[in-house]
Order: structure tokens, then C-alpha cells, then sequence
């Protein structure tokens, strides 16, 4: 049987691969293979990271390693390929971006089920069962098509993204290598430590710095998660101290910014939770007032860029199928996957990929919808995207999604966690083995 994934991105490489594998001709379509870069896509690989590198935590005890730990057992390629292109980075998963896509693109390239079509796909209605993976700067003339298809339930809202360094142009005589609670066998991190008169000054020029200007349908609340730093600083002078430049497990400073290599030979450096829509040249003054980098040159520079998603909770049933009954065509065979549902991240966008993916295969091939059991990170992830709410907005992977006893101690998370992931791996084992 035939279907189609619009979107070479993280869910919708994940989809193709896993609906091929689950034996469906896939046409998979990428728009930035016939026509370039998006405000945020720099390359026309397929799965391109559009701003860090990192995969986030991978120890068991956190969030992000336990929903980790679940895709591995599901089988996810994206996950694989991130694995194979890995850079130490402490405890987390962070690659070599430019081997990672490619990594993905043999994947698709190997498999004989994939057909990859080089252009934009404009036309949502079809006969063929399709996976709408857009991603968040999905084209417009597809957002238009959805907005129209769901009766006008769409959303949109800005986020931005962080500076990246040329590592030779920083000044190691006034920083240290060193992971935070000198975690880890190598020191991964490149820190930049202030004085409280810098960090004084460094805020101030914050708060009166100019922001790019915004358009008007811009003018629509920031996403908590990833604000950028000058509307940190705007809140509080020691907003900042206590968030992206906070000092702790790093020796006594009194703020300090740190630095990740962005690929395996360290040529890059990333400005770790400096996401920032300032004026570029007006960036790079602010970010010189830092004596580690009083002589940075950057290779990006941050800005905001357009973030689309669905109102999944009014849209998508809880197998992400489009369910909408104002919608235009009776029972449409579409799913979704990806940021477009909301489910932001890098992860979560693997996550909610493979999860359509076989529930699309599912539902095509006659069989049960696949919901994954209570208490599982990918249950969750779904259920935050797709419970009733009026006040609906993207949202990273958390231990806030996942249900635990009411009255937990700091000091039994470790072990709740840990259990928690043995008993999802023999749930998992069962569900997979039935389909
Ligand atoms: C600016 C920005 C920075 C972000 N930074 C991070 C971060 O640092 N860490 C993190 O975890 N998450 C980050 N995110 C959130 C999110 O995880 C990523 O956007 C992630 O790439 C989403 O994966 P996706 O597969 O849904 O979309 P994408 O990876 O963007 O893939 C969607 C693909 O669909 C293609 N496409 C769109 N419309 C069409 C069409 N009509 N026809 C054919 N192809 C089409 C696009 O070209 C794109 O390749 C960021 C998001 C944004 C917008």
C-alpha cells in the first residue's frame, strides 16, 4: 500500500523509515531539496538540527533520558544515527550535525520502499493515506491548506534561536573546560566566567538593547521554555544568574556563560540557552562585553524565526489523527507528527514520529490503534499534545507528564525513575510483540 510523509525533517524521517519497515511505499517529500534554506534550515539535508546539537540528557534519572530509553527499544532510526554520530558532550546526547543527517540520508537512500520527492507538497487532499510532518516553518501554501481543511483551528507563535563561536576566536586565558558538578570523564564545556561589575553591565546593556523588529503577527506571547535572554534580562537583573548563566556546580563565580561544541572537531561553539532575536551588530557588542569572548567572531548569530503548530487538543484523536469534525472531507486518512503537533523538541519530534507512524500502519492495516500504556514518556508526551485544552501550547518532554505518587522525596526520584524505566522496557516488549 502507498502512503505519503510530507516533511523530511526528525518525525517525518522517522515515519518513512518506520512505516517502510512496516511494509507501505512511501513518498516522502522534502520541500528544501528543490528549494533551499527556511528562515531556519541552513542546508537541503534531510533531519537537519535547526539550532543546537544536542539530543538533551541520557541518564535514566531525567526526563529526557528515560524517553530516550523508550525510542531505543522501539526501534528508532533517528535515534540509532544519533547514537552512531555522537560528540561527548557530558551526559547528554549531542552530535555532529552534518553526520547525523547524513546518516539519515542513507538510511532513506537504502531503503527500496522510500520514494523521496525533491519539492514542496501543496496538495493535503489526496486519495493516499499522508503523514503531514511539516515541522514549524511548514510552507505556507501547506499551512493554508491545513487551516482550511480544520476549519481555521491553527496557531502560530515565534521562538528564536541561539549565537554560535568560531572556537579559535575565544579567549581561553579567561575561561575553563569543566562540566557542571564535574560530571563526565572529559570536560565538555567551555565556560565563561563574569564578574558581578561585567554581569552588571552585560544586563544592563541587555535590558536597553534593540530587539529585531516585530512584525505584527508576531506580536503573540513568547514560549516560556525558550525565551530569549534579552527578555530575561528584562525581567530581574539576577533572572539571568539564576538561569542561563547560572554559576552553580562551576566554582565560585558570579556568572558564568557556557559554551558546547557544536561538531566532532570542536570548531564551533554554541552559547548554551542564549537564544536571542537582539540586532545582530548590537549582539555582537553585548556578547564581546565577556572577557573569554571580547574577540569572538560568530559563525550564526541569533534571531527568531516563525513556529507553526496545529491546536492539536481540538485536531488530532489520540492516535494523532486528524480527527476534526469541522473538517472538510469526512474521515480523512491524515496523521500528524512532529513540532507542527506542538510536541517541541528534538526528541519529542522522533517520539510522536514513529508513534504516528505506527498507528497510521495500524489503522491501514486493520489492526488495534497502538496507545502505548499508562505511564509510559510516549503515552505522555501524546497525552499532553492531545488532552482537552483551551489554553494549548507546545510543549517539551517533562517529569510534570509523566503520573507518579503525589508525595515524592527528592531523594526516592532516583529510584522511582529508574524503576519506572524497567517497568515501561517490559510493557514496551509486550506491546511491540503484539503487532
Ligand atoms: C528556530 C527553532 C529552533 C529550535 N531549536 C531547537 C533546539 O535547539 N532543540 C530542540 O530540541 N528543539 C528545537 N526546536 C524545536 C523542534 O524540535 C525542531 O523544530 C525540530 O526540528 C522539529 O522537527 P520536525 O520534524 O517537526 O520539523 P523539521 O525538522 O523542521 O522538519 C520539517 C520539514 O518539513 C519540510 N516541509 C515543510 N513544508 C513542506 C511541504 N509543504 N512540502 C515538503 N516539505 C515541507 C521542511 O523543509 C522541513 O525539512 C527549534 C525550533 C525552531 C523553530
Amino acid at each position: 500500500m502507498r502512503v505519503r510523509v510530507i516533511g523530511g525533517g526528525l518525525a517525518g524521517c522517522e515515519a518513512a523509515l518506520q512505516l517502510a519497515c512496516r511494509g507501505f511505499e512511501v513518498d516522502l517529500y522534502e520541500m528544501r531539496k528543490g528549494m533551499g534554506e527556511t528562515p531556519a534550515h541552513k542546508t537541503s539535508d534531510l533531519a537537519e538540527l535547526v539550532c543546537s546539537n544536542s539530543f538533551k540528557g541520557t541518564a535514566l534519572t531525567s526526563a529526557h533520558g528515560l524517553l530516550k530509553n523508550e525510542l531505543k527499544m522501539l526501534g528508532s532510526f533517528l535515534l540509532q544515527a544519533a547514537e552512531k554520530t555522537k560528540v561527548p558532550a557530558g551526559e547528554s546526547l549531542t552530535v555532529d550535525r552534518e553526520l547525523f543527517s547524513k546518516e539519515v540520508e542513507e538510511l532513506v537512500a537504502k531503503s527500496k520502499k522510500i520514494t523521496l520527492h525533491p519539492k514542496e507538497c501543496v496538495d493535503l487532499i489526496s486519495e493516499i493515506p499522508t503523514l503531514v510532518a511539516a515541522g514549524p516553518l511548514c510552507s505556507d501554501a501547506l499551512a493554508t491548506q491545513i487551516k482550511e481543511l480544520t476549519g481555521g483551528k491553527f496557531l502560530r507563535f515565534f521562538d528564536a534561536i541561539a549565537p554560535v563561536i568560531d572556537s579559535d576566536s575565544i579567549d581561553y586565558s579567561q575561561a575553563f573546560a569543566m562540566n557542571r558538578h564535574e560530571k563526565g570523564e572529559t570536560a565538555d564545556f567551555i565556560n565563561c566566567p563574569l564578574d558581578k561589575e561585567t554581569y552588571l553591565e552585560f544586563v544592563k546593556r541587555l535590558q536597553e538593547a534593540d530587539s529585531v523588529e516585530e512584525k505584527p503577527f508576531e506580536k503573540k506571547e513568547l514560549f516560556e521554555g525558550c525565551l530569549p535572554i534579552e527578555e530575561m534580562a528584562r525581567r530581574g537583573t539576577d533572572t539571568l544568574r539564576f538561569g542561563p548563566m547560572r554559576p552553580i556546580g562551576l566554582g565560585k563565580h558570579y556568572a558564568v556563560i557556557q559554551l558546547r561544541a557544536e561538531n566532532r572537531q570542536k570548531t564551533l561553539y554554541n552559547m548554551v540557552g542564549f537564544q536571542t532575536r537582539l540586532k545582530w551588530n548590537t549582539q555582537k557588542e553585548i556578547f564581546r562585553l565577556v572577557p573569554a569572548l571580547k574577540n569572538a567572531e560568530f559563525a550564526r548569530l541569533g534571531c527568531m524565526h516563525r513556529n507553526t503548530f496545529i491546536e492539536s487538543p481540538k485536531l488530532l484523536d489520540p492516535s494523532l489523527k486528524l480527527s476534526n469534525p469541522q473538517s472538510l472531507i469526512p474521515n480523512p486518512q491524515i496523521w500528524f507528527a512532529g513540532q507542527i503537533t506542538g510536541a517541541e523538541g528534538y526528541t519529542e519530534a522522533i517520539a510522536t514520529g514513529w508513534y504516528a507512524a505506527w498507528n497510521m500502519a495500524n489503522s491501514l492495516l486493520g489492526k488495534e490503534e497502538l496507545l502505548l500504556p499508562h505511564g509510559t514518556c510516549v503515552r505522555a508526551l501524546v497525552e499532553a499534545i492531545t488532552a482537552p485544552n483551551e489554553d494549548f501550547q507546545p510543549m517539551n518532554f517533562n517529569f510534570g507528564l509523566l503520573p507518579r505518587p503525589e508525595r515524592l522525596r527528592k531523594s526516592e526520584k532516583k529510584d522511582f525513575f529508574r524503576e519506572l524505566s524497567r517497568k515501561n522496557l517490559i510493557i514496551f516488549t509486550r506491546c511491540c510483540r503484539k503487532n
